[in-house]
């Protein structure tokens, strides 16, 4: 068994804890498989910023416009639409008008007819 001190989290570790990376004189990486990860994490929230749909899932920032055209979008604001007008309609007095009470629902209702690609 060989170990190598990671050169950032200063831990000594098995060297298969570690990438092979033909570059360096001991053929791994500096840092160790964890903080590889950490690093791989943090670059690509920096170039790759995620955004929150309004169906409620995180996407990556690029990646939001395709995935406005997938039907995984399309039937999370349907269910999402559907949740709302059923907490709606328990709150609502009854008696009141349906037309009224969902401006949003039927807004996003449009919104995803049109990111709906079929
Ligand atoms: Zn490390
Ligand atoms: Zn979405």
């Amino acid at each position: 068994m060989e170990y190598k001190r990671c050169s950032r989290c200063n831990t000594i570790k098995n060297t298969n804890e570690y990438y092979s990376n033909v570059g360096n004189k001991d053929g791994l990486c500096a840092y160790c498989k964890t903080c590889k990860y950490i690093v791989y994490k943090q670059t690509r929230n920096l170039y790759f910023p995620k955004v929150k749909c309004e169906c409620g899932k995180t996407v990556f920032k690029c990646y939001l416009q395709k995935h406005l055209l997938t039907k995984l979008h399309s039937s999370r604001i349907e269910s999402y639409i559907k949740f709302k007008r059923e907490k709606d309609q328990a709150s609502r007095p009854t008696g009141q008008s349906n037309e009224l009470a969902w401006p949003v629902g039927r807004e996003a209702l449009r919104d995803a007819a049109i990111a709906c690609p079929v």
